[in-house]
């Protein structure tokens, strides 16, 4: 019988674990998701225990092969030891807990973890927008702004696996204060939470004749504002969405000149919900670094869009798989 190479993709996020069967080109072969458990970490690993007992089955009756299990997750990650280190408060207690030995209870399969941005790197370099360059950075723009560095073939880890925290590189040292503990991160002006507050702080500082009908919803009840509400005002040319999406492409735009000075890349993805199916932020962001910085380093640098669509975390944690070496 004809035997499928595929691995088991396994990506957690607070509001859902995504877990599915991808084979060698990233294709999506079977998959499931289950809501993330609120209740405690135990009932997360409980989770993925059942999933790789469930996918193994489900590989045995369709002729795959499973070559091997990778984890993404949001969160820090020891990557030699398999754990996490200090999670997201999006996922309750998820913090120190040793993934990879506790799964290997249950399988023999390799079982590779990382964070999700670095996972995110790994599948643009294995299946996505920096096929055939070794040298390329990912970055994921939702809640946060993630990032993951490959350089000449390898991740860049650090010491513990900590590197490629890119969304908390300052780019104004007097900026706003960031949840890191530093000022002006690429995160407090580019991400989801970034823009939404950038935005509230505007609404603040409007003068009431300045407020539209629609501004006015939001005067009283700032915090139901997202991200979503400012591209759709952005898109409307509302000069106060407007500057501050301007702003948010301005920062991650310096932010990107400051990488390419140091990891000499020749390719920069974009992914994640805040850019999805928005061509012109690449677009933009490229015209921007033209302007700034050596003309040598940045003029050899393509900045794309992720094509990895939906699945993109399921697909990044299963190319762990096949990056290892
Ligand atoms: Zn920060």
């Amino acid at each position: 019988m004809f035997v499928k190479e595929c691995s088991l993709g396994i990506d957690i996020g607070g509001t859902k674990i995504a877990a599915g069967l991808v084979d060698r080109s990233g294709h999506v072969l079977k998959q499931q998701t289950y809501s993330t458990p609120k209740e405690s970490k135990d009932r997360i690993l409980d989770v993925l225990r059942e999933t790789v007992i469930t996918f193994s089955n489900l590989a045995k009756e369709a002729g795959y092969n499973i070559n091997g299990v990778g984890i993404g997750t949001a969160g820090q990650v020891n990557y030699d030891i398999g754990r996490i280190i200090s999670g997201t408060s999006n996922i309750t207690d998820w913090n120190n807990i040793p993934i990879i030995d506790y799964l290997k209870q249950y399988t023999s399969l390799p079982i590779y973890l990382d964070n999700d941005a670095n996972t995110f790197a790994i599948a643009e370099y294995v299946f996505g927008e920096a096929r055939g360059t070794d040298n390329l950075i990912g970055l994921t723009l939702g809640t946060g702004v993630g990032g993951g560095v490959i350089s000449q073939g390898d991740l860049i880890r650090g010491e513990w696996g900590g590197a490629g925290e890119l969304g908390h590189m300052t780019v104004n040292m007097n900026g706003p204060d960031c949840n890191c503990g530093s000022k002006g991160c690429i995160e407090v002006y580019a991400s989801g939470t970034g823009i939404a507050n950038r935005m509230k702080e505007r609404l603040e500082n409007l003068e009431s004749t300045d407020l539209t009908e629609e501004l006015k919803v939001y005067q009283g009840n700032r915090n139901q504002l997202t991200s979503k509400e400012v591209f759709s005002w952005y898109e409307a040319e509302m000069p106060v969405a407007k500057e501050t999406i301007n702003l948010a492409i301005l920062a991650l735009s310096y932010g990107i000149v400051n990488m390419i000075h140091t990891f000499n890349p020749s390719v920069i993805v974009l992914g994640g919900g805040l850019v999805r199916e928005r061509e012109w932020i690449a677009t933009t962001i490229q015209e921007h670094i033209q302007h700034k910085g050596m003309s040598s380093l940045i003029g050899t640098v393509d900045i794309r869009l992720s094509k990895l669509g939906y699945d993109a975390g399921l697909i990044g944690a299963s190319s762990q798989v096949w990056f290892q070496k």
